[in-house]
């Protein structure tokens, strides 16, 4: 019989456990043994960050997407989205607006949409570097070829967030369908880092078919991956795709999830998720005290936010930017936490 608190407590000292170990855990563990885990990870996090809270401004530049992801509202075959995409312009405001707010990250996200050439993209990087040089630029546009990323890199991109969504393969097949490639995803994550970017990846929780297993390949993915942030939030379902009808993810799990995160890296960036805000009232709050150090509001315009529809009832959807800032100062007051007007680069950065 083993002891979970003994596995939580070797995770924290060694920075790893085996696959079994993780399995064991993941499947095993109690309440009690939860709440013993956020208590060592909020030791861990603010050994490293302290009681600060970083912010990420998102951006939903467009919800056009050639891809075609099972599990997301935004996928090419769902026809009832009405899709949009953001101008230059707009995407200037957003960052205006933000800077003014307090932002000193900028996360321009979307789906993977033709329109937003590699021309179209280094201007509007170049634009944001120059308007805002003490902000930091993140990209989270999809799979790309290496010499894509390396022009937005050149531009002046500092990040890339790409979730590797699961790092076992025919689990990826179950979730994608069989023209898009769990190799390929991979190999853009290697070739992001190759580049120098600050990398972010992470995965859902309570996806379809997922186990307890492949859970665990996700954490010795990451392990070995060394991104600088993960994200993960909780599978929650729409209604207009093939996943409509399966079952969401936990907060219980996603927050379990989290803890394990930050005893494995302890100077992980990681977000306490909207999608983990979106299935439980004070999930984000709960998602702070479990180990995460970093909120992304949304900067989106509202006229669009309700269309870049990732899955059923997301959060924030109706309020301006500056409404949600300061909904999210005073839900992560709660935490005794406090959000630090900075750019929030992983500790061991230097670029
Ligand atoms: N096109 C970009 C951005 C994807 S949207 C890319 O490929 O990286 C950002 C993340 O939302 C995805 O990586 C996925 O993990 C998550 N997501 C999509 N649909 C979801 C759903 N139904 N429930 C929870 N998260 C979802």
């Amino acid at each position: 019989m083993v002891n979970c608190k003994t596995l939580i407590s070797n995770l924290e000292e060694t920075n790893f456990l085996e696959k079994e170990e993780f399995v064991e855990l993941i499947a095993q563990h109690s309440e009690e043994d939860a709440r013993f885990l956020f208590e060592r990870a909020r030791a861990v996090r603010e050994r490293f960050f302290g009681k600060s809270v970083y912010l990420r401004g998102l951006i939903e530049i467009s919800n056009y997407c050639a891809n075609d992801c099972y599990y997301c509202g935004i996928r090419r075959g769902n026809a009832s989205v009405e899709r949009y995409r953001l101008t230059e312009e707009d995407i200037l405001c957003c960052c205006e607006e933000g800077y003014q707010l307090g932002f000193r990250t900028f996360v321009m996200q979307g789906g993977e949409d033709a329109h937003f050439t590699d021309e179209l993209l280094v201007r509007l990087i170049r634009e944001i570097k120059n308007r805002y040089p003490d902000c930091a630029v993140t990209l989270s546009l999809g799979e790309r070829t290496k010499e894509r990323y390396q022009k937005y890199y050149d531009a002046g991109a500092d990040r890339y967030l790409l979730r590797h969504e699961t790092a076992n393969a025919q689990h990826y097949a179950q979730l994608h369908p069989a023209w898009m490639s769990h190799e390929r995803r991979i190999q853009c994550l290697w070739d992001l880092k190759e580049i120098g970017y600050q990398v972010g990846t992470g995965f859902m929780v309570g996806s379809p078919y997922q186990t307890p297993e492949y859970l665990a390949e996700d954490m010795l993915f990451i392990k070995k991956l060394q991104p600088q942030m993960v994200g993960i939030g909780p599978f929650v379902p729409h209604h207009a795709t093939p996943f409509a009808n399966e079952t969401g993810g936990t907060a219980e799990l996603t927050l379990f999830m989290l803890g394990l995160l930050r005893l494995m890296m302890p100077e992980l960036l990681l977000p306490s998720t909207t999608a983990l805000g979106t299935i439980d009232k004070t999930g984000r709050e709960k998602g702070l005290l479990a180990g995460a150090n970093v909120v992304m509001p949304n900067l989106s315009p509202v006229s669009v936010r309700k269309k870049y529809d990732l899955y059923d009832n997301k959060i924030c959807t109706g309020d301006e930017s500056a409404q949600c800032v300061n909904c999210l100062g005073v839900r992560i007051a709660t935490t005794g936490y406090q959000v630090e007007v900075a750019r929030g680069d992983a500790p061991d950065w230097r670029r």
